[in-house]
């Protein structure tokens, strides 16, 4: 246990809220960056439970708010990087944070919140969350690379409101990036476009890195489809 509040301190002092899934992060995205970690030492933490969110929270706390800094959404030096909105209570402690401190949240996810419950706490606390939605593709590479990632329809609920600061997604081909940018941008006018392609790391298999490297070719074109589109 001390060991565990050990890790979980050296993450909240770099700002970050250590929540936990206990294991590998189950959504599997095949271009997913986080499936080497030898580059830097991660521990292995549970599920994180009441308590632990208790010890978490209360440390929290402590920390004076400063206006330029913003909260993280789960450990990412000593942890290993997870999709924290599949954490049964993920939702609960946002809600708690956002209500008993006036700290910022940053999060990071492919889209799996609840997007009523989302979009009415960011009404509730307007600026206080940067939700950056990794959106990835809309289109027929989605089922490819995000065999187990939340639905189209999902992402489109979550989009629709004013929770996402910021969507990702990527060249994969002709009409991906730029059909993705005209769909999200007809839901949500507000929310930055943040796009371009994905780099074939070493461990990434095979069938994947064709598919970046073709968002890489087809990127120019993308691009400029967006721009006539002056969205
Ligand atoms: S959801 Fe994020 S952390 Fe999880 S597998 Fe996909 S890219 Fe990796």
């Amino acid at each position: 246990q001390e060991f565990l509040y050990s890790v979980f301190r050296k993450e909240i002092k770099d700002r970050k809220i250590p929540l936990s899934l206990g294991k590998t992060c189950p959504v599997k995205c095949t271009f997913c960056y986080e499936m080497d970690h030898s580059y830097r030492k991660t521990f292995e933490t549970p599920l994180t439970t009441q308590e632990h969110w208790e010890f978490i929270f209360k440390e929290i706390r402590s920390f004076p708010t400063r206006e330029s800094e913003s909260w993280i959404l789960g450990g990412n030096e000593y942890m290993e990087w997870t999709d924290l909105a599949l954490h049964p209570k993920a939702m609960d402690w946002i809600e708690e944070f956002l209500e008993k401190t006036d700290k910022k949240i940053t999060m990071f996810s492919v889209g799996y919140f609840d997007p009523a419950r989302i979009n009415r706490l960011a009404e509730k606390y307007p600026g206080r969350i940067n939700f950056e939605l990794s959106v990835i593709t809309l289109g027929s590479y989605r089922e490819q690379l995000m065999p187990k990632g939340p639905s189209v329809k999902q992402v489109l609920a979550v989009l629709d409101g004013p929770a996402v600061t910021s969507a990702n997604f990527y060249s994969f081909g002709p009409g991906s990036m730029s059909e993705d940018a005209k769909k999200i941008s007809d839901i949500n006018k507000d929310c930055l476009l943040w796009m371009g392609c994905l780099t074939p790391l070493k461990y990434i298999d095979a069938d994947t890195t064709k598919v970046m490297r073709q968002g890489k070719r087809f990127l120019p074109d993308e691009a400029r489809k967006i721009y006539d589109m002056n969205l």
